[in-house]
């Protein structure tokens, strides 16, 4: 049997000068303790007590290329030798800049910063200052970042459990000492309900600015739009002249190299990108219409960061693009195998063990769940799943040497291969009977 000593002592020592003994709210929830690692390569991940992982958490999404990928590493230590952030603009920028308006169909351009919630921030205001409206419509079970304008009460048993059922005039805060005055400006719906979202864009269409939405719910149980689902938000947000966000933090660059709006054929007014991108390093980006960038061209919206387009963050982003589509993007389909074979495999293991869970799946990522229910197609739903099942489930795992998010999420990288899926089915087994055995 494991055990977790010297990440328990490490985390003691933390908190005596981090604050929460962990950099990000979220990770403090791991059970039996959060993990301190030793060294990492591939998909393995190895903790300071000395057990091993295969690793599906991929540091919450960005490791497609897993962890010390040699091609890349060297493509940083290469960027780095030149030195690492000048303040001053450099080829990378505008490289990177190119080559992500050659992957992601709907930017004409892009703004490059440092991470998710800073996309999407500026995304808002670009929103704003391209409609001259304050409105901005968000839903259920979505999360884009934590600043205080968007960051609502967030649907995850290892976050905030709070209720995210509010009326639409009355968001909760996703914590305290955000203002309530920040959300007074955001409309909660629920998602992939055409007829709700019509009706609010059509009442509010002159206060509304901006929709924005996550092309799959990823966040809250990967859970596919409805047909025709996405293209209504396309349709409606054009005729009303709002801005339509899609936010891609999680789905681009790994539902395709053109994200999720390549996959679909749907075109937002801006994207946001980030984790995948950097393959570990701090970068994001906005793409969109040439348009609403002339706010910026213009000098009319400002766009700042000490770091932004940094030498590092570029690279990283150019060497991601780079590996990911070399050999006409085959390892997008080595991925969604991997993936389908890990889905079907736990899915015969819930027939096998007479065990009721659901399994959402597209490309390389999937939300894993223990609910009584066929299928899981509207957050409601998903609220309905065990968490707590699930909790003990991703604590047993590990002890039988798979790293998983206690939320559900998982993620498949560029290197996991046929043997690593088949050794984690070979772990859930296990568990399913250790669950059983309470
Ligand atoms: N948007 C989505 C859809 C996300 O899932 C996340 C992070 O999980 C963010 C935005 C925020 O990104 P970051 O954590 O890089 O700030």
């Amino acid at each position: 049997m494991p055990t977790y000593d010297k990440s328990r002592a490490k985390l003691a020592e933390a908190k005596q000068v981090l604050a929460g003994g962990v950099a990000s709210t979220l990770r403090g929830s791991m059970k039996p303790t959060p993990l301190y690692v030793e060294s990492a390569s591939g998909v393995i991940v190895k903790d300071v007590d000395g057990n091993e992982y295969i690793d599906y958490q991929l540091a919450y999404g960005p490791l497609i290329l897993g962890h010390a990928h040699a091609g890349f590493n060297e493509r940083i230590a290469n960027a780095m030798a030149k030195g690492i952030t000048y303040g001053l603009q450099h080829d990378g920028e505008i490289e990177l800049a190119r080559r992500l308006t050659e992957v992601l169909p709907c930017a004409d351009k892009v703004v490059l910063s440092g991470s998710g919630t800073e996309a999407v921030m500026l995304a808002l205001r670009l929103s704003r200052a391209y409609t001259g409206k304050r409105k901005v419509v968000r839903f259920h079970g979505h999360y884009h970042g934590w600043s205080d304008s968007i960051f609502t009460s967030f649907p995850s048993p290892d976050m905030m459990q709070k209720a995210t059922s509010a009326a639409a005039d009355s968001v909760p805060p996703g914590t305290k000492g955000q203002s309530e005055l920040s959300l007074q400006d955001v409309i909660l719906l629920p998602w992939n309900e055409p007829e709700a979202l019509e009706a609010a864009l059509r009442a509010n269409a002159s206060d509304i600015a901006a929709v924005i939405s996550e092309p799959v719910m990823c966040n809250s149980g990967c859970i596919l739009p409805k047909p025709g689902y996405l293209e209504k938000i396309r349709e409606l947000t054009r005729e009303l002249g709002i801005v339509f966000i899609m936010d891609e933090v999680i789905t681009g660059f790994r539902l395709g190299a053109g994200g999720a709006h390549g996959r679909f054929g749907i075109t937002p007014d801006l994207v946001t990108v980030g984790k995948a991108l950097g393959g570990g390093i701090a970068v994001s980006a906005v793409g969109g219409s040439k348009e609403i960038f002339e706010l910026i061209d213009t000098e009319q919206v400002s766009h700042l960061g000490t770091l932004n387009g940094n030498g590092v963050a570029t690279a990283a982003g150019l060497a991601v693009l780079e590996l990911m589509t070399e050999n006409d993007g085959a390892v997008y389909g080595t991925m969604e195998d991997n993936a389908l074979k890990l889905v079907g495999g736990i899915r015969s293991l819930f027939a096998k063990h007479d065990i009721r869970g659901v399994v959402n799946q597209i490309g390389p990522v999937f939300h894993f769940m223990f609910i009584d229910e066929d299928e899981v197609n509207h957050f409601d739903t998903f609220q309905k799943r065990d968490s707590g099942k699930y909790a003990k489930f991703a604590q047993l795992m590990l002890e039988e040497g798979v790293l998983v998010r206690p939320n559900g999420l998982w993620y498949i990288s560029a290197v996991h291969e046929s043997s690593h899926i088949d050794a984690t089915l070979q772990a859930i087994d296990r568990v399913f009977v250790r669950l059983a055995e309470g």
